[in-house]
């Protein structure tokens, strides 16, 4: 069996790849403008078309709202925006980070003991700074026991 050696070139590979990434990213870039535009264009008409769907469909939006707010996805976003609006400032992708640390943090990190419900979670932060602190329960968010505990002096 006669082998077949492949000269491969990576170069070319890496400039081909890239090539075709820059296109779809082109590509995508254009389409978003021509939909711009179109929209710009249609203003008017589409503001009436997407009311007169929510008057015949009313039923079925509030379903579907419903639904999703059930969701893990709808619960993680709430919280997130929640706690942006609370003024608690990180890099973009920590938020989603920082969740996920919440939610599967089960203890208070001050008094180490156990939360009594979901509700009994709490992100502290500086509210000067807007740095993230700590995971704590309702007592120690609410009496800054954390503070004392810490720097020990009564605040
Ligand atoms: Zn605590």
């Amino acid at each position: 069996m006669k082998k077949i050696k492949f000269d491969f070139n990576v170069d070319f590979y890496f400039y081909f790849l890239n090539k075709m990434v820059l296109s779809e990213i082109e590509k995508k870039e254009r389409r978003r403008e021509s939909n711009r535009k179109y929209t710009l264009a249609n203003k008017e008409r589409l503001l009436e078309k997407s009311k007169q769907y929510r008057i015949a469909n009313k039923e079925k939006i509030i379903e579907k709202r419903k639904r999703y707010r059930k969701t893990p996805q709808s619960k993680k976003s709430t919280t997130i925006s929640c706690w942006k609006y609370n003024g608690l400032i990180l890099p973009l992708p920590w938020y989603s980070i920082l969740y996920d640390y919440y939610i599967n943090t089960h203890r208070c990190e001050v008094c180490n003991n156990e939360f009594k419900s979901k509700r009994d979670r709490h992100m502290d932060h500086c509210h000067e700074t807007g740095q993230f602190r700590w995971i704590l329960c309702c007592s120690c968010n609410t009496y800054d026991n954390w503070k004392k505990k810490k720097y020990n002096t009564n605040i």
